[in-house]
């Protein structure tokens, strides 16, 4: 004999069926409703610190650049990679409120350490409790300063050459040649340099003068870097299209 729910099931479905045709917006209501429900079952507590982070940055009215962040898909390729890579050490160059930073410290061992480097403190600070109540914060040392001259000290002092095991490049995007060749001489063979944003909102396919003119100084920067490291042989690469582009590289 059917069940309760079989037997009212095809009545429901009926009267949904009818609604949805009847009214495209009901039919769209229901789509992110199940999206909605779908995500929520899937979402596991680590995630959830993700998801708050992500929320503090952008109720932040101050701090325009909450776009800044990676979205979610890409967070959680960084976790992943990190429990594959299982790196001992990892820099990250451009850390915002902290959400790419949180991905990347919820997939290290917990004796691994990522030195996070940003001329933004305030910013920080935003995400901090978030990465505090996820339990991470012991692995990450972040230190307020731009990339340029911690990279400088780092060489000059021979701290750290060849001990890191991956880099996630993430500030101004004119500027990521630089850091190049110095993390050539820190990142270990075999470790992983990251580059973020190496699509650029598509900007890279498109032609100079029809990018409006705020952007091109970070256009041509990132352009420039995708031809150097396509031609570059102490690398392998992988560009990822996953967020807005993602440039693996692999020291050789
Ligand atoms: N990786 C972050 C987003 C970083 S946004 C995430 O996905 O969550 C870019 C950051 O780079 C900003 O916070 C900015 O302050 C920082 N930045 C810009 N120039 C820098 C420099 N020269 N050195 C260090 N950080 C820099
Ligand atoms: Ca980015």
């Amino acid at each position: 004999m059917a069940s309760l729910s079989q037997r009212r099931a095809p009545a429901f479905h009926g009267r949904i069926s009818i609604l949805k045709r009847r009214f495209p917006l009901f039919k769209l209501l229901i789509y992110v409703f199940c999206f909605y429900c779908y995500c929520f079952q899937i979402k596991s507590s680590w995630i959830d610190f993700l998801i708050f982070l992500q929320k503090a940055s952008s109720s932040r009215k101050s701090l325009k650049r909450s776009i800044a962040s990676v979205p979610v898909d890409e967070g959680l390729f960084l976790t992943m990679l990190m429990k594959i890579m299982n790196p001992k050490k990892t820099l990250e160059i451009g850390v915002f409120t902290g959400y790419s930073l949180l991905a990347t410290a919820l997939g290290l061992a917990d004796d691994a350490q990522v030195t996070a480097i940003d001329t933004d403190k305030e910013a920080y600070e935003v995400g901090l409790p978030f990465i505090q109540k996820a339990g991470v914060d012991h692995k990450i040392n972040f230190i307020n300063s731009d990339a340029e001259s911690v990279l400088t000290k780092m060489l000059d002092n021979n701290e750290g050459l060849e001990e890191i095991d991956f880099a996630f490049v993430d500030a101004e995007k004119h500027k990521y040649k630089e850091y190049h060749e110095p993390l050539l001489k820190l990142v270990k063979a075999g470790g992983i340099i990251a580059y973020d944003n190496t699509l650029f909102f598509g900007l890279v396919a498109q032609q100079e003068d029809t990018v409006q003119e705020n952007l091109r100084i970070a256009t041509n920067g990132i352009l420039e870097l995708n031809e150097f490291l396509a031609n570059d042989s102490r690398i392998e690469i992988s560009q990822i299209s996953i967020g807005d582009g993602l440039t693996l590289c692999r020291r050789l």
